[in-house]
């Protein structure tokens, strides 16, 4: 390996734990089909390093990194600038250095819009979000931006549920509420964006799915799921057996990957490439 090259030009994640990421694949595979120098790297961060790691990556010449948890809202007090929607979703996951000058993103929710995109244009979209951790935050945050009209938040946990709704209502021209999660809730017949942004089809939950009337989901509408692994969950499955249009993660996690590297290098990296790496990643070829 050329040492000079592989630090003249880094990316890479300030993560809790050094080990497999598939973000790393995702990344590396887009870079190499570009021909690009540039490498991405997993990092394990401790919290009381955080300091330290950003003064690193900017002396290193990095040009940005992301970060998981628990450094996306920690990371922010070392900034120079946040953009529009990392300061109202509260947490920033992509960092770019530019001139020693760094700037915050949050691109989970950008990678979803986008994945959707590929679907439907999301303006004027009447969504169900389910959840309300931070990949909920983030989708409605981005979602409203987007254009979307209203967006109706269903969480177990009614206070948490209650303060994103009115968080994006106050914050965004969506109009924004909550319902609380009733057993075997019945998805309003208008809605044609409904959202899994729980953790509930991911392992170790995996086996499990949403307590929601599956009949009642409206045909035609995109039903889409953040768990990219298993790509198909039991909740998109039953929603494709209903004549609904299935959204996968795998292409939130891709396309989240393509405006990182994009926010980065300022190229578009190419998306065919990166989903197969992820695939092959996650063992799912
Ligand atoms: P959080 O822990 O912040 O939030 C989890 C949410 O799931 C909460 O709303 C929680 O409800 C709800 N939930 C969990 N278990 C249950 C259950 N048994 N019944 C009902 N509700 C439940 O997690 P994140 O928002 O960060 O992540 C959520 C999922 O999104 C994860 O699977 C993660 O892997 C995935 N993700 C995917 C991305 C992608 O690119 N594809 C990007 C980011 C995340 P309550 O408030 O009541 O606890």
């Amino acid at each position: 390996m050329d040492v000079t090259t592989f630090l003249s030009a880094l990316t890479g994640s300030f993560s809790q734990s050094a080990g497999k990421n598939p973000t790393v694949s995702i990344m590396e595979a887009g870079f190499e089909a570009a021909h690009m120098d540039v490498r991405y790297i997993n990092c394990e961060v401790a919290p009381q390093d955080l300091a330290n790691a950003v003064k690193g990556a900017i002396a290193m010449g990095w040009l940005g990194f992301n970060c998981s948890l628990p450094h996306k809202e920690k990371i922010i007090a070392h900034l120079d600038s946040v953009g529009e929607s990392a300061r109202l979703i509260g947490a920033v996951n992509t960092v770019v250095i530019r001139d020693g000058q760094l700037t915050g993103e949050n691109t989970d929710g950008k990678g979803f819009v986008e994945a959707l995109r590929t679907q439907r244009d999301p303006r004027d979209a009447q969504a169900i979000i389910f959840g309300a951790g931070g990949a909920a935050r983030a989708i409605a945050i981005e979602l409203a931006l987007a254009g979307a009209t209203s967006i109706t938040i269903v969480n177990r946990t009614a206070a948490r549920g209650q303060a994103l709704a009115e968080h994006v209502d106050q914050s965004t021209e969506a109009e924004c509420s909550f319902t609380p999660w009733e057993s075997q809730y019945k998805i309003p017949e208008d809605s044609d964006l409904i959202i899994n942004a729980t953790s509930i089809g991911f392992s170790p939950q995996d086996d499990q799915t949403l307590d929601v009337d599956l009949s009642t989901f409206p045909t035609g509408a995109v039903v889409a799921d953040v768990v990219p692994n298993p790509p198909m969950t039991r909740w998109l499955q039953a929603a494709q057996d209903a004549g609904c249009v299935p959204l996968t993660g795998v292409g939130m996690l891709v396309n989240q990957a393509l405006v990182n590297a994009k926010l980065w290098t300022g190229e578009t990296l190419d998306a065919a490439v990166m989903h197969r790496a992820l695939e092959e990643a996650l063992g799912i070829s």
